[in-house]
Formats: structure tokens, C-alpha cells, sequence
């Protein structure tokens, strides 16, 4: 397809990083593959706005993939990022910061009763997985097709859909051996986990699942199916980690922990926590945390886990992140969708807009999508034209089909207006589009 706008200093910065940077990004995505044209290297961002290099302003609805929810540079967590730094910026020993992020984890999350720091959502997965085969003394990780976990060796796997298979590695450089204690079911799908308990007996130290899955599209858990889990686990002596990197602090004070109210093992955070630096967390029963080092033999460790400045920014955008904060994102979520529902009827565009608390995404297609092979029997083309008539508009979407929308409490009515604008021409794209 052709691109309504040109980008001439992002495609000069493109070509820069090309050069000393595979595919000339620093994550996959942020490559624009899957939608082709320039990707916008961004210089500035403040309450819901982006400003790319060229000078351009965008609505962002990605914020950073979820951690800005209060918006870019929101003033109150910018003053403490600037407080902590004047103080020094990381020591490689504990700190008082820390020990305050720990206390407002668990005091929103009543099944966290201890919790470790960590760098990235990749971090607290790797261990919580290790946590869990340490402390069970079993082998086997149940993970589900289309639930991103971060690029966790073991949890790259993602192997053939409808029966539990031994999952085979995903990605060259993970080893059989590294994926071969994996076994990939498909979402929402409780008879594949009972019968791969049945055909495990004794060997499945923990079933991960992303507690609301985000990363192939929104695809909530059916009525049941996060209790199912919580369940079979129990009863085989497995651990349920419920990866709420990304739900995590955003679709609720407590996460969708707070939404569902099923009860987790381990849990894993990120993003939000981190207020937009490099903080992340894994945590849950203080019987199963007792096994981590140096209270016990699991090892686990990180230089800058907890450190100084993210863990000040973690702080100040948790308790800014009060009822009312909430009940603004959710407020703009309602909006937005309201807005992209009534642009893609109009256009006769066959849609649909699914939403987990306050995230939520668009697949073009007919059906309901409730796991990974149907999210990916949609139009994604249709979504190539709708995101590149966005982004021509002004509004930054994420630049893939399987990737939740993002919204935070600093989008004010100018900046849905803003989205509003751009909706129809984007719509009438997306009718228009073909494969
Ligand atoms: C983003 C994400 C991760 C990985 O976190 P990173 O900080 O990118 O390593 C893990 N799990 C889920 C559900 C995520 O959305």
C-alpha cells in the first residue's frame, strides 16, 4: 500500500539505526513489519500527545504498551524521578524506595504476600517459573498459544493448536531442551489442561497463563476458566501463575486480580509499576516466596533489581493511581470504543471490538475471539489501512492487529475529539482495504 505521509527525519533515524541496530529497533514491533511504512521515532510525549521527529503530534494510544497511564511526564512523577536521581542513582544495596514499592504491591493484592523486584516483565516470569519447578520439584510449564510472556526461553514455545503437544521451540536458539519441558495448549481451553494434567501426572510444576490475555489482541477468559485453572492446579499439586505484566495496576487498583478475584499462586508485574522506567515484580505466597535466595536455595538475583529511580517512580504513580484515576481510564476506554464501534458499523465493516476492564482491541473479523487461532483468522489488512489513515490523522495506534490499544487518564476530551476526527477517513480505509 501506499502511505498518506512522509516521516523524513524518522526514516533518516531509521536508516541510521539500521545500520547499528538489527531491523533498527531496540523490540520487534516497534519496526512497523506488520504494517510496513516508516516507523516513528518519537522525540517528546506529554499528558496523551507524542511528538515524533519530524515535529508531528500524535494521540497515543499505546503508551508505552501500557506503563503511561497516568500520561507522558505527568508532573508529580516527574518531580519524584528528579528527586531520586539528585539522590544518587543506584547504590547495590537496599533502599528505602524499594521497601515502599513492595508494601503498595501487597497492600493492593491480597495474594501477594511477599514480592521480589525486578528489571522486566521477562525477568519476573523467568523466575517466577524457576520459583515454581524449584519449590514443586517438577519439570513441566503448561503455557497457553498466544499469551506473550516476555522471550523467556521456555516461553517462547508455542507450538500446533488443538491438542496438548510437547511444545517445540518457537524461535531458532531455543533448544529443544530449553522448550521441551513446555507444553502449549490452546486459550480457553480447560478439557486440553485437565487432560494434559491426566497425561503428566506428577511432572507440572506450574500452568502460566497471562491473567487477561493482551498480547494476541484482547481475548478475555471465558466465565470460569481462570477458577478452572486455580482448580486443576490445586488439585494436581502444581502452582497457577496468573502474568499480569500488563494487566497489572491498569484494569483495576488490583490488577484483573482485582476484577476476577481468582486467587493466584505467584503473580508477575511490570509495566505500569514501573512508571515508565525499568521496574517489574514477581510475588505471591510468602510459602513458595521462603524458597527464594537467600531465604532459601532458589536463586535469584539482579544489580539493579530495585533500583533507586524506577522504584521513585513506581511509587509516586501507584498512589496517584487512585479510584478516581481509574474510573477516568476506564471513562476514556468507554469513549474511544464507543467512537471506533460506531466508525467501523457506519462503514459496514464487519468488526470486533473486544475489551478486558480498560483494554481493549479491534479484530476484523465476524466471530467472537476467544483464543489464538481465531484471532488470527481475521482481516489483518483491514487493520494495515485503518492504522496508517490514523496515523496520517494524528492518532497512534499499536502498529499491529494482536497488540492491545492503550488509553490513560491524561486523554481529556480534546484528545478524543482528536480520535473522533480521524475515525471516519480511517473506517472508510479499512472498508475499502483489500488482501
Ligand atoms: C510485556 C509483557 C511481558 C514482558 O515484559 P518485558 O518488560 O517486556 O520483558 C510479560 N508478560 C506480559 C503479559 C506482557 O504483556
Amino acid at each position: 500500500m501506499s502511505f498518506p505521509y512522509e516521516a523524513p527525519v524518522s526514516q533518516s533515524l531509521f536508516d541510521r539505526a539500521s545500520v547499528v541496530t538489527p531491523g533498527g529497533v531496540n523490540s520487534p514491533v516497534r519496526a512497523f513489519r506488520a504494517v510496513g511504512g516508516t516507523p516513528r521515532f518519537m522525540v517528546s510525549g506529554t499528558g496523551p500527545y507524542l511528538t515524533d521527529a519530524d515535529g508531528r503530534e500524535y494521540v497515543d494510544l499505546v503508551c508505552s504498551w501500557g506503563p503511561m497511564i497516568l500520561g507522558h511526564a505527568h508532573p508529580e512523577v516527574t518531580a519524584a524521578v528528579q528527586e531520586a536521581v539528585a539522590r544518587g542513582t543506584s547504590f547495590g544495596t537496599p533502599g528505602a524506595d524499594e521497601v515502599e514499592l513492595a508494601e503498595e504491591i501487597t497492600a493492593r493484592i491480597e495474594p501477594v504476600e511477599q514480592v521480589r523486584l525486578v528489571s522486566s516483565g521477562t525477568e519476573a516470569t523467568m523466575s517466577a517459573i524457576r520459583l515454581a519447578r524449584g519449590f514443586t520439584g517438577r519439570a513441566k510449564v503448561v503455557k497457553f498459544a498466544g499469551c506473550y510472556h516476555g522471550h523467556v526461553d521456555a516461553l517462547l514455545a508455542a507450538a500446533g493448536s488443538g491438542v496438548a503437544t510437547f511444545g517445540l521451540p518457537d524461535t531458532p536458539g531455543v533448544t529443544g531442551a530449553q522448550a521441551g519441558d513446555t507444553i502449549v495448549l490452546p486459550y480457553n481451553d480447560l478439557a486440553a489442561v485437565r487432560a494434559a494434567f491426566a497425561a503428566h501426572e506428577g511432572e507440572i510444576a506450574c500452568v502460566i497463563t497471562e491473567a487477561s490475555p493482551g498480547n494476541m489482541g484482547v481475548v478475555p477468559p471465558l466465565p470460569g476458566f481462570n477458577q478452572g485453572l486455580a482448580d486443576l492446579c490445586r488439585e494436581n499439586g502444581a502452582l497457577y501463575i496468573s502474568d499480569e505484566v500488563m494487566t497489572g495496576f491498569r484494569v483495576s487498583r488490583a490488577g484483573w486480580y482485582g476484577i476476577d478475584g481468582v486467587r493466584p499462586d505467584l503473580m508477575t508485574f511490570g509495566k505500569v509499576m514501573g512508571g515508565g522506567f525499568p521496574a517489574a515484580a514477581f510475588g505471591g505466597r510468602a510459602d513458595v516466596m521462603a524458597h527464594l535466595a537467600p531465604a532459601g536455595p532458589v536463586y535469584q538475583a539482579g544489580t539493579l533489581s530495585g533500583n533507586p529511580v524506577a522504584t521513585a517512580a513506581g511509587v509516586a504513580q501507584l498512589r496517584l493511581l487512585d479510584d478516581a484515576a481509574y474510573a477516568k481510564v476506564d471513562a476514556v476506554s468507554a469513549a474511544v470504543r464507543a467512537l471506533v464501534t460506531e466508525a467501523l458499523t457506519k462503514e459496514g465493516v464487519a468488526h470486533r471490538l473486544q475489551t478486558a476492564g480498560n483494554m481493549f482491541s479491534v479484530f476484523f473479523t465476524d466471530a467472537a475471539v476467544t483464543d489464538y487461532g481465531k484471532a488470527r483468522a481475521q482481516e489483518s489488512f483491514r487493520f494495515t489501512a485503518f492504522f496508517h489513515s490514523m496515523l496520517a490523522q494524528g492518532v497512534y495506534l499499536p502498529p499491529s492487529a494482536f497488540e492491545s490499544w492503550f488509553v490513560s487518564a491524561a486523554h481529556d476530551d480534546a484528545a478524543i475529539e482528536r480520535i473522533a476526527a480521524a475515525l471516519p477517513a480511517a473506517a472508510k480505509a479499512a472498508a475499502e482495504a483489500t488482501a
